[in-house]
């Protein structure tokens, strides 16, 4: 059968060394760093015993950005920056709940990236105890820098994960911090969804949480391994 419309584009980073990345899904996990939950007004306990279960959201695919212009979105006066850990997953999860072993083979490697937050809506949203996706899941809303093949980052947890705004730091934290880390993560993920190869996950983000108008320049990193540059520019008609 033929395709009635043109098919729709596929969603790709690049890769360091070579090659790009078809994304199938865009995860999120909320709140894991204590820092940043308490900022938000979360009673969330920072230890691994009680810290219950992780906050989930999505992001369509399509909302990457790879190139350096992030258009300021509509419908907010409000919108965040919250620097994250990207995760690339490299292969189709086995069937059944992961362990930590064998969610850490899925990862074939990592970004950085923003998880822009429309957040006048999110908090909206929270206070009625509505969906976040108008607040979390619009065009734009998750700029991420190419990927790097795992084994050329080694261990996460000493890793430092920091935003720039026009050259100022405004958000920086440990991976070691991570409330849940990254086989965690998977972990649970592996409980709600079959992981699947394309799949990428926005790990959370630390304290320092703020504000973007037009005209800023962003700059996030891990350490000095991986690095994503952006500049938020005027809104544009949707
Ligand atoms: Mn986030």
């Amino acid at each position: 059968m033929t395709d009635v419309i043109p098919a729709p584009a596929q969603a790709r980073l690049a890769v360091r060394g070579g090659g790009t990345f078809p994304v199938r899904r865009v995860y999120c996990v909320g709140r894991n760093f204590a820092d940043h939950a308490r900022e938000m007004g979360a009673a969330v306990a920072a230890s691994k015993a009680t810290r219950g279960q992780p906050v989930f959201f999505m992001k369509p695919a399509d909302a990457l950005v790879t190139g350096e212009v992030v258009h300021y979105p509509p419908a907010t006066a409000d919108l965040h920056h919250e620097v994250e850990l990207v995760v690339a997953l490299g292969r189709d999860a086995p069937p059944g709940i992961l362990d930590r072993e064998q969610a850490a083979q899925l990862v074939f490697g990592y970004g950085v990236g923003l998880d822009l937050t429309r957040r006048d809506l999110q908090s909206a949203a929270k206070q009625a105890g509505l969906p976040w996706d108008t607040g979390k899941a619009f065009d734009e809303s998750a700029p991420v820098s190419e990927l790097v093949p795992a084994a050329a980052i080694g261990e996460l947890a000493p890793r430092r994960l920091s935003l720039a705004v026009n050259g100022e730091e405004r958000q920086a934290g440990l991976l070691s911090d991570l409330v849940w880390d990254v086989p965690d993560i998977l972990h649970e993920l592996s409980r709600l969804n079959a992981l699947r190869a394309g799949d990428l996950v926005f790990m959370g983000t630390p304290a320092g949480v703020a504000a973007l108008h037009p005209g800023d320049t962003c700059e996030a990193r891990l350490d000095d391994a991986i690095m994503l540059r952006c500049r938020i520019a005027a809104a544009r008609v949707p």
